[in-house]
């Protein structure tokens, strides 16, 4: 057995959506929303099983969809992608950041993470033989400085993996953050893997600026995103990655062992979905941020301190500013168990030295569910 692996808890996802599940209670745990997806693309993905290929697409995906991530990317980010030497297609972001992974890390190479981070990345990088190092950012700002990245590089740094915008904290890194960020990486030599999954989920009048388009990026990024997120489609597992050639052959080795390919059907439909215009791409936004603001402001008046949220679909609330004196994890089960919401705790995302005062919720969901959602978690605060 793989001590590694066989040691890990279940993720915490997987946990709060199991008791969410068991007891009945409103689930604004794991990130999904409780909306069907857009009907057309879901039409295209089943007029792809009836009319089109079953079989094996190839390795790096469907020319259809690597062309169109190409385009996606021109007419949204001002990328200049070459579909068929720095496009790949992966089975959702958690593959890709494994090829990644696995594909880019030679043992022994040190690879410097931000905490809080997504729980796939640390199993995944100690079994490619990786040593990870920890950057902490924390609340209120969550912000990255100069000094953090000068304290947490070393000459053995070889990868950066960034998420932006950050789950869980909901943080869309300014222009600042990124050059220095990018500085760094050109500075000592280092690569970076940027799950970019929640690329189009940002507020405000935000737009999402992805590290390889940054000065010196272009030839040592690898930008990931996410067909289930940027559709709404979580199920979907249709990853997307970008890098020069170099890189990305590197990675494409990797997926050819994880998974080969992705269903044939799916892809079709997200190639279809990239091409939709920009109205869809901010209806969706705006139909988000309406829901961020109809919880942040039920929370709000039910004595909830609320951190903002710039990106994602998810806000957190502070347990010590709102007046709970309980750790996270503790008020997340009680919460579920007594109250009937499931909420995911921050301190799940750090590996050491965890924030413990933040609790992450999923705005992604009809108006009856955020109202659900709001008047038990009224009831917690008022229980605990
Ligand atoms: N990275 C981050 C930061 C995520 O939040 C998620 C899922 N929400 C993923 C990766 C996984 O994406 P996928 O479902 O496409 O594998
Ligand atoms: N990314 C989703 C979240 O943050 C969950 C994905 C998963 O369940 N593994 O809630």
């Amino acid at each position: 057995m793989n001590p590694t692996f066989a040691a890990l808890p279940t993720t915490i996802f997987e946990v709060m959506s199991g008791l969410a599940r068991e007891l009945g209670a409103v689930n604004l745990g794991q990130g999904f929303p409780d909306s069907a997806g857009p009907e057309d693309v879901r039409r295209a993905a089943a007029e792809a099983v009836l009319n089109g290929s079953n079989q094996y697409p190839p390795m790096a995906g469907l020319p259809v969809l690597r062309e169109a991530a190409a385009e996606h990317y021109a007419r949204h980010q001002g990328l200049a992608l070459d579909p068929a030497t720095e496009v790949i297609v992966t089975s959702g972001a958690t593959e890709a950041l494994a090829a990644s992974l696995f594909g880019l890390i030679a043992l022994g190479d040190e690879v410097l993470l931000f905490q809080p981070l997504y729980d796939a990345y640390l199993p995944l990088i100690r079994r490619a033989g990786g040593v990870p190092r920890l950057l902490r950012l924390e609340p209120p700002g969550w912000r990255i400085t100069r000094e953090a990245l000068a304290a947490a590089f070393t000459e053995r740094t070889r990868l950066v993996v960034f998420n932006n915008p950050l789950n869980p904290a909901a943080r869309v890194f300014d222009g600042e953050e990124l050059a220095l960020l990018a500085e760094f990486c050109v500075a000592r030599d280092a690569v970076a893997i940027c799950d970019e999954v929640w690329e189009h989920v940002v507020f405000d009048g935000r737009a999402h600026t992805p590290l390889i388009a940054l000065p010196g990026m272009r030839d040592r990024t690898v930008k990931i995103g996410s067909a289930g997120k940027i559709f709404s489609l979580t199920g979907w597992k249709v990853g997307l990655v970008c890098a020069a050639p170099q890189l990305i052959s590197a990675v494409a080795k990797a997926h050819q062992f994880l998974t080969f390919t992705t269903p044939p059907n799916l892809q079709a439909a997200v190639a279809y979905g990239l091409s939709k215009d920009a109205a869809y791409f901010e209806g969706m936004r705006r139909d988000f941020a309406r829901s961020r603001d109809r919880l942040t402001e039920g929370l709000r008046a039910e004595g909830y301190a609320v951190l903002p949220s710039e990106g994602t679909y998810f806000l957190s609330i502070d347990l010590a500013a709102s007046g709970v004196d309980m750790d996270d994890e503790t008020f997340c089960l009680q919460a579920v168990k007594e109250a009937g919401v499931a909420a995911i705790p921050v301190s799940s995302f750090y590996a050491e030295n965890p924030v413990r005062s933040v609790v992450r919720l999923c705005f992604a969901k009809k108006d009856e569910t955020l109202d659900a959602g709001i008047e038990r978690l009224a009831r917690a605060r008022r229980m605990f």
